[in-house]
């Protein structure tokens, strides 16, 4: 059982859609395109939008979209199609398959063999001209010939380019407030019962290996009184305590003031990560206040490359950092970092060893996360080759180094990264140079 549910009558003349994360369940529920799409579409009288997941629900629209959040999800789009029997040559089946997500915005060729159309920025702009193409015109061929006119729809074999679409005022854009969850969650739910709430899309600074800059040019905001509004209806409406900030690096200006708000409503909340050098005392206070024990940053990788890859933030910075958060109380820090980056030897592997244990100094608890690093397409590192044989070392020599320092840590599979690689160019055409 899952509450607040939006329930819709099958009538005559309804037409409907189901939106497809395609993977488990407990991390779908905390995807905001999903929600997006399913308040959208449910917000128009005679449309029907149902959620599907890789464990949950299935698949009973002519027309259904998913969003690729993991290029992995590859092989739960395929397992979907087949265990829904529905066929995979987009030639030969009746139903009209359409992806989005950050997989698709990054490389709108991905699965072209397989999906009809994709959709390229901000759903919210583009899935209202879908619904009125698709109420004009049912016909599988006539109605892909009308949406790739779209902007923000890329039509393989009709559109004459690719072109995305963004909203430009997120202030005038209705919000997701609908956000079904179980009655009863365990722990693999991670930020729990709690309201998502996007507080701005984009992100202003330019890492050199991150997708989200290429095809986010700059940062859209949330006014402060809109998400007053949107707090106080959202936490009413799905009756939670807890609420979870959605941005990518937190640098709202009024930042301090909607943290200071979530307080004066006796609300929990949680930041899921942050920039370092864009966060100050008072905020962290007013995060720890808000009931949040373990910090999540992301270092990356040793000082001297982390300039060269294009997050300038200096090992100073992070140490303040420490030293301010542990004092406040928080009691665990997680970090992230990467090996196989270009220019990184065994030296900068040390280095980053080094770095990790003066985190010791501060906090009881440290969780490390190492991610090979998987070059992605539109970014400026798009161009290069990952190294199994360099991974495997490196991973090797964090294995021996992290045993002597005695954290808990978590290294990603070499192969699966690989894996990772390879579709994330399927069928791609650079569009960097
Ligand atoms: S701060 Fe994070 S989201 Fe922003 S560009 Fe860097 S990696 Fe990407």
């Amino acid at each position: 059982m899952e509450f607040p549910k939006i329930e819709k009558k099958w009538k005559k003349g309804i037409n409907a859609l189901n939106i497809i994360y395609p993977n488990k369940y407990y991390g779908g529920v905390y995807n905001l395109a999903v929600l997006i799409v399913y308040n959208l579409v449910n917000s128009y009288k005679n449309w029907i939008c149902n959620r599907v997941f890789l464990d949950r629900g299935k698949i009973n629209t002519k027309l259904f979209g998913f969003t690729f959040q993991y290029e992995l999800d590859y092989y739960n789009f395929l397992k979907i199609l087949k265990e829904n029997r529905i066929e995979k040559n987009k030639h030969l089946r009746k139903e009209i398959i359409f992806a989005g997500g950050p997989c698709i915005n990054s490389n709108p060729f991905f699965l072209k063999e397989y999906v009809d159309f994709f959709v390229l920025g901000d759903a919210e702009a583009i899935v209202p001209k879908l619904i009125n193409s698709y109420e004009e015109e049912q016909k599988k061929e006539n109605f892909l010939e009308r949406i790739a006119k779209i902007e923000g729809v890329f039509v393989p074999e009709i559109s004459k380019r690719i072109r995305y679409k963004f909203i430009e005022d997120l202030s005038k854009t209705k919000y997701p407030i609908y956000q079904p969850m179980p009655l009863n969650i365990d722990k693999r739910f991670v930020f729990g019962k709690s309201f998502l709430l996007e507080i701005e899309r984009g992100c202003p600074f330019r890492c050199k290996f991150c997708t989200l800059p290429s095809y986010y040019k700059n940062v859209r905001k949330r006014n402060f009184e809109v998400l007053k509004k949107i707090i106080e209806d959202g936490i009413n409406l799905n009756r939670r305590k807890k609420v979870v900030i959605y941005s990518a690096s937190f640098v709202h200006k009024d930042r301090e003031k909607i943290l200071n708000y979530l307080l004066e409503k006796n609300l929990e909340f949680s930041i899921p990560s942050l920039r370092v050098e864009n966060t100050n005392a008072n905020i962290l206070g007013l995060i720890r206040k808000g009931g949040q024990t373990t910090l999540t940053i992301a270092p990356e990788c040793d000082e001297e490359l982390r300039q060269e890859i294009g997050k300038k933030v200096s090992d100073e910075k992070y140490f303040k950092f420490a030293k301010i958060a542990s004092k406040l109380g928080f009691k665990k820090i997680k970090m992230y970092f990467m090996i196989g980056l270009p220019n990184q030897t065994d030296k900068e592997i040390l280095e980053m060893v080094k770095f990790i244990k003066n985190f010791k100094r501060e906090f009881k608890k440290i969780y490390v996360s190492v991610n090979p690093f998987v070059p992605k397409p539109r970014t400026l590192f798009e161009d290069y080759k990952m190294d199994k044989k360099t991974l495997e070392k490196q991973r090797k020599i964090l294995i021996r180094e992290f045993s002597f320092i005695g954290i808990k840590y978590k290294i990603k599979s070499v192969s699966s990264s690989l894996k990772e690689w390879k579709l994330a160019f399927r069928n791609y055409i650079s569009v960097v140079k």
